[in-house]
């Protein structure tokens, strides 16, 4: 299908953890913190951060927003649920960032609006082999600009995956490849 396909790890299964939530949640955070927090990350020549450092207090320990809601379902609270196919794959966004110059990586803008109509634009990075979605939105300040992580999921139905591919065609076709 690619050309240049991502050598993605191994899943990181909670099986693997002997069934202990915290110690799988532990593992998911020392990447998580490693691969989007301490690692340099870049896109098209800026950093990448997570999109929100804000922590807060869950089950007795301090998560950050963006981690939360790369590993659970649902709204983040108390009785959050955790989508073990996301967490099994928290090492694959920076792998997806980092390798958004392969085939294997179908990089477009998409606008959307925000409730006073001002556009926001955002760059999705889409990756079929892995089923993985990344949207990065470019925040602008006065020293500078650098990419947020806005979301991280798995895109699974044939229709989501085609209109995802699709997207990416018309793009290009309008615009050409998104310039890194
Ligand atoms: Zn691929």
């Amino acid at each position: 299908m690619c050309r240049e396909a991502i050598n993605f790890p191994e899943l990181m299964s909670f099986n693997d953890y002997g069934g202990s939530y915290d110690d799988y949640e532990d593992a998911l955070l020392e990447v998580y913190n490693a691969d989007l927090w301490n690692s340099n990350l870049q896109f098209a020549g800026l950093n990448v951060k997570p999109r929100v450092h804000k922590r807060f207090e869950l089950n007795g320990k301090f998560l950050d927003w963006t981690f939360a809601h790369f590993t659970s379902k649902g709204p983040i609270d108390e009785d959050r649920e955790l989508d073990l196919s996301r967490c099994e794959r928290i090492g694959y966004v920076k792998l997806i960032i980092e390798n958004a110059h392969l085939d294997c990586v179908k990089v477009y803008e998409n606008t959307r609006f925000d409730r006073n109509g001002s556009p926001i634009i955002s760059v999705v990075l889409w990756c079929e082999c892995a089923n993985a979605k990344i949207v990065l939105t470019k925040i602008q300040k006065e020293w500078g600009e650098y990419y947020v992580i806005t979301t991280f999921y798995l895109v699974n139905s044939a229709i989501k995956i085609n209109s995802h591919n699709k997207e990416y065609v018309d793009y290009v076709a309008a615009n050409g490849e998104f310039q890194l």
